[in-house]
C-alpha cells in the first residue's frame, strides 16, 4: 500500500498549497473567466481518509462544479497527493450581509421608479422598440396569449398572477412581453416594470451571493409592480436560483405586484422544477402559443411587407408562408432577406429572385429530403416496390402509396409540380396536383390514414 497518511493528513497548510497548485493548474485549462466563477469561491475544507473535503457556497455550484470539474480535480489533487481518492463538494453558504436582516426592506425603493428609463435601469434588460402589440399580428394560434398579454397591459390593478405564457421558439412570446411593458410605460409611468431573461436572472443572483449582496439583491427585485422573467426553463433544475425566484415571487404576489412568465412548456411539463414552484406558476393564467398556421404566417409577411414599405408580390408571400414553417423569427428573415436584396439591386422581387436570395434556407428548411428518400421510405411502409413508384400500375394497393410519396414530396422539397411529375415515371403535373389533393382529403377523413402519413413526415423530416 502507498504512503502513510500522515504526510497529508498533517498540516492544514500543506493542504492549501496543494489546492493552491491544483487551482492553478485548473485555473489554466479553464480559463480566467470560470476560474473566478467556479474555482474562486471554493473553500478546502479537510482531507481525510483519502476524502477532501471541498466547500462552495450554493447547491447551484456545487451540481455545476461537480458536472464539470469534480473529475478533473480529482486527477489534478492525486497527482499532488496519491493517497488522495475522492473529492467531495458540500453547500456551505458563507456568512453574508443578511446578517443584519431585511433591516431596509422595501423602503426607499419606489424612488427607483423612475419614468421610462427605468425599463433600463441596471436589473432589467432593454427593451426592443419593435415589439408592441399594434406590431404584433393576431391569429387562432396567438389569439388566447395575446389577449391574456393586453389584459395585463391595461389593467391598472393584478387579473391574473402570474401571467404565465408558453410556446416554441421564435413564436413572440418575448415580443408579447416587451409590449405589455411598453404598453405599461406608456399609459402608468408610474409603475415600474422589469423585464429580464431568466439567465439573467441567476447570473445576477450568483453574482450577488459572490459579492455578498443578496440584500440588494432581494430588495431590488421585490420592489418592482410588474417583473417579467424570460424563458424561465433555463432555471429548472438550478436548485438555489429557483429557491431565490420563488421567495422573490411569493413576495411579490403578496404584496399584489404582477407577474408575467415565459417558458418553452407548460409550468406542468418543465422538468426539474419543483413542485410548490409549478404549483405557483399555474395558478395564474396559463395560456400557450400554438405553432403558426398558414394563415397567420401570411398575415405576418403581409404586416411586415406593409411596414418594410416593400412591393411584394402576392405569390411570393404565398410562396414564404408555405415553404417557411418552423417559427417565425425564421420568416421574418426570409422576407428582410429578399427585401433587402431588391433594393441593393435595384430590381423588383419575384418568385425567381426569391428562390435564388433564399436558396440555402429553402434548402435547409426541405432539411435535404430528397424525392428518392421519400419514395423509400414510403414504399417500405406500406410494403410496395420503389419501383412501383415509377410504374404504370394503377391498381389501389401502389397507387395508394404513390399518391402519399408525391404529396410528401409536395410538402417536403421545393420541386415543383412538374418536377415530382418526372420523378414518378413521367406522369404529368395535373396527375400530381390530383394526389395532392386526394391525399389532403384522405387525411382529413380517415384517420388512421393521417397517422400514417403524419409519421412518415416525421421521419423524412428527421
Ligand atoms: P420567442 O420569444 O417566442 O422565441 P420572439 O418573441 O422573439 O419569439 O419572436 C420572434 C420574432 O418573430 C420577433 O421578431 C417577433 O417580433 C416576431 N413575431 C413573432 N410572433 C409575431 C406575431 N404574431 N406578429 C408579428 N411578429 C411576430
Ligand atoms: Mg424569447
Amino acid at each position: 500500500m502507498p504512503n502513510d497518511m500522515q504526510v497529508d493528513g498533517g498540516g492544514s497548510s500543506d493542504l492549501q498549497q496543494q489546492w493552491k497548485n491544483v487551482s492553478n493548474h485548473l485555473r489554466v485549462e479553464i480559463g480566467e473567466a470560470s476560474y473566478q466563477s467556479w474555482l474562486r469561491p471554493m473553500n478546502v475544507l479537510s482531507f481525510s481518509d483519502g476524502v477532501i473535503t471541498i466547500s462552495v457556497p450554493t447547491r447551484f455550484m456545487r451540481d455545476w462544479a461537480s458536472a464539470h470539474y469534480q473529475e478533473r480535480l480529482t486527477e489534478l489533487w492525486y497527482k499532488e497527493n496519491v493517497t488522495v481518492e475522492r473529492i467531495d463538494l458540500v453547500v456551505h453558504s458563507a456568512p453574508t450581509k443578511e446578517g443584519n436582516k431585511n433591516l431596509q426592506k422595501d423602503s426607499g425603493q419606489k424612488n427607483m421608479a423612475a419614468g421610462p428609463s427605468q425599463l433600463n435601469n441596471d436589473i432589467g434588460a432593454p427593451l426592443d422598440g419593435r415589439f408592441s402589440f399594434e406590431q404584433f399580428v393576431v391569429g387562432k394560434p396567438n389569439e388566447f396569449a395575446y389577449a391574456a398579454a393586453r389584459r395585463v397591459a391595461e389593467a391598472d390593478s393584478v387579473p391574473f398572477n402570474p401571467l404565465f405564457l408558453y410556446g416554441g421558439v421564435g413564436l413572440g412570446k418575448t415580443h408579447l412581453m416587451h409590449a405589455i411593458a411598453w404598453h405599461i410605460q406608456a399609459n402608468q409611468p408610474e409603475r415600474t416594470v422589469i423585464y429580464l431573461s431568466a439567465e439573467k436572472f441567476m447570473y445576477r443572483f450568483i453574482t450577488a451571493l459572490r459579492e455578498q449582496n443578496t440584500v440588494d439583491f432581494k430588495s431590488q427585485f421585490r420592489s418592482v409592480d410588474v417583473l417579467m422573467i424570460d424563458d424561465v426553463q433555463f432555471i429548472a433544475g438550478k436548485d438555489s436560483t429557483q429557491e431565490e425566484f420563488f421567495h422573490t415571487f411569493n413576495a411579490l404576489v403578496d404584496q399584489g405586484r404582477q407577474i408575467v412568465i415565459s417558458a418553452d412548456k407548460s409550468p406542468s411539463d418543465l422538468e426539474g422544477m419543483e413542485e410548490r414552484l409549478v404549483s405557483r406558476l399555474n395558478c395564474g393564467l396559463v395560456a400557450d402559443i400554438h405553432a403558426t398556421t398558414y394563415e397567420l404566417r401570411l398575415g405576418i409577411l403581409q404586416s411586415k411587407a406593409h411596414k418594410l414599405g416593400a412591393q411584394v408580390p402576392a405569390n411570393v408571400l404565398e410562396f414564404l408562408a408555405h415553404k417557411i414553417t418552423a417559427n417565425v423569427r425564421e420568416l421574418e428573415g426570409a422576407l428582410n432577406r429578399v427585401v433587402a436584396h431588391s433594393q441593393l439591386v435595384g430590381r423588383e422581387i419575384t418568385m425567381e429572385t426569391t428562390q435564388d436570395v433564399l436558396r440555402d434556407l429553402l434548402r435547409a428548411n426541405d432539411r435535404r429530403v430528397t424525392i428518392e428518400e421519400i419514395q423509400k421510405q414510403v414504399a417500405s411502409h406500406f410494403n410496395v416496390r420503389i419501383s412501383d413508384m415509377h410504374s404504370a400500375r394503377r391498381a389501389r394497393s401502389v397507387a395508394r402509396p404513390r399518391q402519399v410519396a408525391m404529396y410528401l414530396a409536395k410538402q417536403l422539397t421545393t420541386r415543383s409540380l412538374p418536377e415530382i411529375g418526372r420523378k414518378f415515371g413521367g406522369r404529368d403535373h395535373t396527375t400530381v396536383m390530383h394526389a395532392v389533393r386526394k391525399v389532403e382529403e384522405l387525411r382529413e377523413h380517415e384517420p388512421t390514414f393521417n397517422e400514417d402519413v403524419e409519421l412518415l413526415r416525421r421521419i423524412l423530416e428527421g
